[in-house]
């Protein structure tokens, strides 16, 4: 294993092979955790409970543990193969020339939240930070995504840019399994203006939170903040 780096939602394993016959000797090992699914470290012999696969090394082993199977585990010959077409937004990529870019390609009737999630154009975004991310902006998430003006669309990049950020120093959102390979939980959850938040007192002006179902997903929304 030379390198291990996430890419998109995948956890990527740039591995070389030991065989020198081969035509490649490189191999990409890619993880997609999905809703249960995480890697752990640990020892040889060690057997969690829903282990589904173990990875040896020369000491340890790396272990992939999934509760609801819907976890996938892939070997790519290239990174070209495992790459998703969109851009991430946490690298330099990501500017507001590009997202407008985006915004402006494609359907334009598409709402702002299932926008988001479409890995295709902004890649990584889950259906908990969609959400967050459209709160923060002050962004209906009914609104047609091609529909937004500059200065929309210049707080639509700054709120993806900080949710992810704090997310990602909050080491991510646990509600029951997320854990790191060392077994550390998210604790972005405490940080959430509107995710599961329905019903209760809006953090900006305490007006309660909505729930909609948008593309068979869960939408939570402040109709007063967010225009
Ligand atoms: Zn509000």
């Amino acid at each position: 294993v030379e390198r291990v780096f996430r890419w998109g939602k995948q956890v990527l394993f740039q591995c070389k092979t030991r065989c020198a016959a081969e035509e490649h000797t490189q191999r990409f090992l890619a993880v997609h955790l999905r809703m249960t699914g995480r890697l752990l470290i640990g020892a040889h012999d060690t057997s969690p409970k829903h282990l589904r696969a173990r990875l040896v090394l020369d000491e340890g082993a790396v272990l992939f543990v999934d509760t609801r199977r819907f976890g996938t585990l892939e070997v790519y010959e290239n990174l070209e193969q495992a790459s998703p077409a969109g851009v991430d937004p946490t690298t330099a990529d990501f500017t507001i020339e590009r997202l407008t870019a985006l915004l402006k390609r494609g359907r334009s009737e598409q709402p702002l939240k299932p926008w988001l999630l479409r890995q295709d154009r902004l890649v990584g975004l889950g259906n908990i930070y969609a959400s967050e991310i459209c709160f923060i902006a002050r962004l209906d998430p009914r609104r047609a995504a091609s529909g937004l003006n500059a200065d929309e669309i210049r707080r639509l990049h700054g709120a993806t840019c900080e949710v992810l950020s704090a997310a990602i120093d909050a080491c991510g959102t646990t509600f029951s399994d997320f854990q790191d390979a060392h077994g550390v939980t998210g604790s972005y959850q405490q940080f959430l203006s509107v995710y599961g938040r329905n019903g209760l007192p809006c953090r900006s002006c305490d007006r309660s939170i909505d729930k909609i179902i948008q593309a068979q997903r869960s939408t939570f929304f402040c109709s007063h903040c967010q225009r």
